[in-house]
């Protein structure tokens, strides 16, 4: 499939980069758009990246990266955790809308993180589908506190690696597009106090020689 963003997964990167730091400063550059912006645009799209995060308010995708309208293709779960609709999203991204960098993005004092964390040490299973939040995370958890990592936000942040392992394992689209060079993963925090995003983890090369090697969760 044809990149119609045509952008590479660095110059994608680096949009949402310089954009992120934008926000930190409060140094917006997207206006709200025209009515006539927005008309231009009902033609069609093409969004250099996929944005694949937390469902949670304070974590809004296009404020954080100043990002506008047509910039982004975001899909945004609790936890951002994966289901069949989440991957043929962003299968959908990247093979249909030629998005050359996925970017997962989770955060710090994350609810869905906190509630597996009291389900797998208090048996505290919520109700409804908010269960099915917990099942799916309950991996991560696990497999984070296995390699020593106590606090929740640490934890939270190995969710986001496993879920780039997740994404390349149950995708065999996203694992060609990436081992082919068309696509990069990165892997990143936000901080809610600083709005800044962290990287955390990157599968690919975004072309950043400020992210030489993605930084390290410190175990407690
Ligand atoms: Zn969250």
């Amino acid at each position: 499939m044809q990149n119609m963003s045509a952008a590479t997964p660095a110059e994608a990167w680096k949009k949402l980069r310089e954009g992120n730091l934008r926000f930190v400063e409060g140094n917006f550059t997207q206006p709200r758009p025209t009515p006539e912006q927005r008309a231009a645009l009902a033609a069609g799209q093409s969004p250099s990246s996929v944005l694949f995060g937390c469902a949670d308010s304070r974590v809004a995708a296009e404020l954080i990266f100043d990002q506008g309208l047509g910039d982004m293709f975001v899909v945004r779960t609790a936890g951002h955790l994966i289901d069949t609709a989440v991957l043929g999203s962003i299968e959908f991204g990247v093979e249909e809308l030629g998005c050359s960098l996925i970017a997962i993005l989770g955060h710090d004092s994350c609810g869905a993180v906190k509630a597996t964390i009291d389900a797998v040490d208090n048996g505290e299973v919520p109700g409804g589908f908010i269960r099915d939040i917990v099942e799916r995370m309950t991996p991560s958890v696990l497999t984070a506190r296995r390699l020593g990592y106590k606090h929740p936000d640490e934890i939270g942040a190995d969710h986001v690696l496993e879920t780039a392992k997740l994404l390349l394992s149950r995708s065999t689209i996203i694992d060609a597009a990436v081992r082919d060079g068309r696509v990069a993963i990165v892997g990143l925090t936000y901080n809610l106090v600083d709005g800044r995003a962290i990287v955390r983890k990157v599968i690919g090369d975004i072309g950043d020689p400020d992210v030489v090697e993605a930084i390290e969760i410190q175990a407690d």
